[in-house]
């Protein structure tokens, strides 16, 4: 992914690309990673000021180059033009519960899903912002599957 093209996509000046950005935007890449996992990340480029990162993601939130997933009481960021799965509005996550605890992301392309529901009659004279769509999972027990 080209982030400077990104940038121009925008219609952002690339003087707003800065390091500590562009950083943020590689780590997030393929990524979803809670506000602590993209700190430590970024330690190890050097960037340490958490104003900053702050600042940042603010910035990248508003111009919609990240997102934001609530997962499990946790926000991840998450990158939202250019990933192979998803467009900034076109969102779906499935939520791989592995035991009550823990749980893995898997991003899955549903294009049609989001179509139908942007044809929906009562969304036609709005303009959709965003639609997310997260899917919570658990593999299914056995035993129980035996019973039926
Ligand atoms: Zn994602």
């Amino acid at each position: 992914m080209d982030i400077r093209n990104l940038f121009i996509e925008k219609t952002l000046d690339s003087s707003r690309l800065t390091k500590a950005r562009y950083y943020m935007i590689k780590i997030l890449e393929n990524h979803h990673l809670t506000f602590k996992e993209l700190q430590k990340e970024l330690l190890k480029f050097g960037f340490n000021n958490v104003t900053t990162l702050y600042n940042n993601i603010d910035f990248l939130l508003e111009n919609k180059i990240i997102t934001e997933l609530f997962i499990d009481g946790q926000t991840y960021y998450d990158l939202a033009l250019d990933n192979p799965n998803h467009e900034a509005d076109s969102h779906i996550h499935v939520i791989h519960y592995t035991d009550t605890d823990n749980y893995y992301i898997e991003e899955v392309s549903e294009h049609k899903i989001f179509e139908l529901i942007r044809e929906r009659p009562r969304f036609q004279n709005l303009d959709i912002e965003s639609i997310k769509i997260t899917i919570t999972t658990k593999k299914k027990n056995k035993d129980e599957t035996k019973k039926y």
